[in-house]
């Protein structure tokens, strides 16, 4: 059984990934531990182009590991699908998740239609190829205030469609079970087990 490289620097992602793919794989290291790995130029259009670049950039320097991207984000329709593949950096370049969600306040404060989704694509690679992509999609609205301490990035403006509290409250589990990262997570399980 091999490590998995999550190519990010994000502990919460690697958590939620560790979580639904648990003993797949013997152990889970994210970038933190390899610091002389540059970050990669995210310079795609899509979520996709985004997760293929980030798993070949790592796996270049990982060659013998086998290496899983996520690229995802929130979508708002009454801001045109923004903040989109901006979503980390939508209150400029390396903004805090505070500042992104202020901004994202601002601009739906008199906003009536709340509808959005998370977005997630997920890339596997090995040895400078692309094993497997897989994606999901969670629907849902955005809350006037934040709600919860729980969760990363938007979760506490996030009410998913059917629940009446945000990502921030739900349990870890239960956004798992409902997210984009799950759904994607759930689908590349099936490419991995060979039932895809
Ligand atoms: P990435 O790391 O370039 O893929 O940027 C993803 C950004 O989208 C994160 O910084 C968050 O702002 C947002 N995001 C993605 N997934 C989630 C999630 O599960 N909860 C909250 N925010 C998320």
């Amino acid at each position: 059984m091999s490590r998995l490289i999550v190519a990010t620097h994000n502990p919460h992602k690697t958590a939620e990934i560790q979580a639904i793919l648990g003993n797949r794989f013997s152990s889970y290291l994210d970038l933190t531990c390899f610091p002389g790995i540059e970050p990669a130029v995210e310079d795609g259009e899509t979520f996709e182009d985004n997760a293929r670049i980030k798993a070949l950039h790592a796996a270049r320097f990982l060659p013998e590991d086998v290496v899983l991207a996520d690229d995802s984000g929130l979508e708002v329709d009454a801001l045109g699908g923004a903040p989109g593949v901006f979503s980390a950096r939508y209150a400029g370049p390396g903004a805090t998740d505070a500042a992104n969600r202020e901004k994202l306040l601002a601009a739906m404060e008199t906003e009536p239609r709340r509808s959005a989704r998370f977005r997630c694509v997920l890339a596997l690679a090995q040895g400078g190829e692309l094993l497997h992509i897989a994606s999901g999609s969670v629907e849902g609205e955005i809350l006037p205030t934040g709600q919860g301490e729980g969760g990363f990035g938007y979760d506490p403006l996030f009410r998913p469609q059917g629940h009446d509290a945000s990502f921030g409250v739900l349990s870890p589990g239960t956004k798992n079970a409902l997210s984009h990262r799950g759904q994607a997570l759930r689908e590349l399980v099936k490419l991995l087990d060979g039932k895809g």
